[in-house]
């Protein structure tokens, strides 16, 4: 005769409250929340659906990874899921416990049952620092969304494409992929945001040239925003293909832009040359070109482009461009336009004090100005490259005092390099705050 384990009290517990098919969420209210995971699981597995759908309602953390735990697929089941989230949406804010923020359906391993339902009870009682793993697989989303809805897409004929209205695609390096892609780019004819990014890093390491099968593939998919007629927000970030190519991405447009970002990847003069070429940019609310090496451009194209926009530009991020003062001299009288900036980031650009007090004076007038980031003065350096403190102060104080004889600056703030001892910088904004070795 074997010896059995009996089972704990918070297993029969869970077995009971498995049994009473008529819970509601107030009952669930009051469980402790270090045992719902492990309810729900039991739940989820045995199909218990009217409690799935009571314990979705009632789901106090901020992420619910379900798809984990659906490895078969089960339409009763998943219909439960989704009745609960309706449910949970159409409460009013609990004071108690948070909202749902992120419903995930990828049926793969999530972190989240095995912190809180993997251990057998004892060990479930854990503190707060687990909620706070939990809390970190939010992403910045969060904040925007009242319900993100994670996925694992599987393209092929039937997928209804004309539904998505935002589309984040992750790449590396795989040309061919991107093209198998497009055909199913194409047909998102209601996207409205398109955010590619690439995952790879050191997108300047990585040379430039492209083979002839890369091109085809790359102008394949560049193709297919002509089909894009709603596109209005467009983001791509270390995008190394984009070198040579941004004209045609461009010259696809249907629709006027509101938000175009560039970010983090190298671009010819022609690809510069086609941001003042093309109309679909001409109500541009948004522009953010930050880490897109300018150096070595002409940038009387990126002066025209902000004439033009300068009735609608709300936004425009310049930061680590590595523009110098003859660069900024060009863009002053076009910056000086833009009547409705009202975030602005220069920050790791090489302005002299001069070039920067003639950059503040010639947008004294923007009312509408809130966020303002300046790089500090290249006299700040001494001539080894590191920072006067002293000097750093007195001459951002000096600015910020002259500004203010015109308009009261809402934040505004000067910053040094990125210190390559620390990785941060130096930054003054009404009082200074230092690098960590700068404190010692
Ligand atoms: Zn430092």
């Amino acid at each position: 005769m074997s010896a059995q384990t009996p089972p704990t009290l918070l297993k029969l517990a869970r077995q009971a409250l498995l049994r009473d098919e008529t819970v509601d969420m107030s009952a669930l209210d009051k469980l402790p929340m270090e045992l719902l995971p492990a309810l729900f699981k039991e739940a989820l597995t045995g199909r218990h659906t009217m409690t799935v759908k009571a314990m979705v309602a009632a789901w106090p953390f901020p992420c619910l990874p379900v798809g984990a735990l659906m490895k078969t697929p089960d339409l009763e089941t998943l219909q439960a899921v989704l009745a609960g989230v309706d449910m949970q949406l159409q409460r009013k804010i609990h004071s108690r416990r948070r909202k749902l923020q992120v419903l995930d359906l990828r049926k793969k391993h999530h972190e989240f049952w095995s912190i809180w339902a993997g251990a057998e009870e004892g060990d479930c009682s854990a503190e707060d620092p687990d909620e706070q793993q939990v809390v970190k697989v939010l992403p910045r989303y969060a904040l925007r969304w009242l319900l993100k809805v994670v996925a694992d897409l599987w393209l092929r004929p039937c997928f209804h494409e004309e539904h998505i209205e935002t589309l984040e695609l992750m790449i590396s390096w795989d040309m061919l992929k991107l093209s198998q892609v497009a055909p199913f780019l194409g047909r998102m004819r209601n996207l409205r945001k398109f955010f590619l990014t690439n995952t790879v890093k050191n997108v300047f390491i990585i040379g430039n040239r492209t083979t002839d099968q890369e091109e085809k593939c790359i102008r394949k998919f560049i193709s297919q925003f002509y089909k894009l007629d709603c596109l209005q927000y467009l983001s791509m970030n270390g995008i190394y293909f984009l070198r040579d190519h941004l004209h045609l991405v461009l010259g696809c447009l249907m629709a006027p832009l509101e938000t175009l970002s560039i970010t983090s990847c190298n671009l010819s003069q022609s690809d510069l040359n086609s941001l003042s070429e093309c109309p679909k940019l001409f109500q541009l609310k948004h522009l953010d070109m930050k880490r897109v090496g300018l150096t070595s451009l002409d940038l009387r194209p990126l002066q025209i482009l902000l004439e033009n926009v300068a009735d609608t530009l709300q936004s425009l991020d310049l930061k680590a461009c590595w523009i110098s003062d003859s660069h900024l001299t060009m863009l002053i009288p076009a910056l000086s336009k833009c009547s409705q900036l009202a975030n602005v980031s220069f920050y790791d650009n090489y302005f002299s004090m001069h070039n920067l007090r003639k950059l503040l004076q010639h947008t004294a007038n923007l009312s509408k100005m809130n966020v303002e980031q300046y790089p500090a003065p290249l006299e700040c350096y001494d001539e080894l490259g590191y920072i006067s403190t002293e000097r750093f102060t007195q001459l951002c104080a000096e600015e910020i005092d002259r500004l203010r004889a015109i308009r009261q600056p809402k934040c505004i703030s000067f910053a040094t390099l990125i210190c390559s001892r620390c990785g941060e910088r130096s930054i003054y904004d009404q009082e200074l705050r230092l690098c960590v070795c700068q404190q010692r």
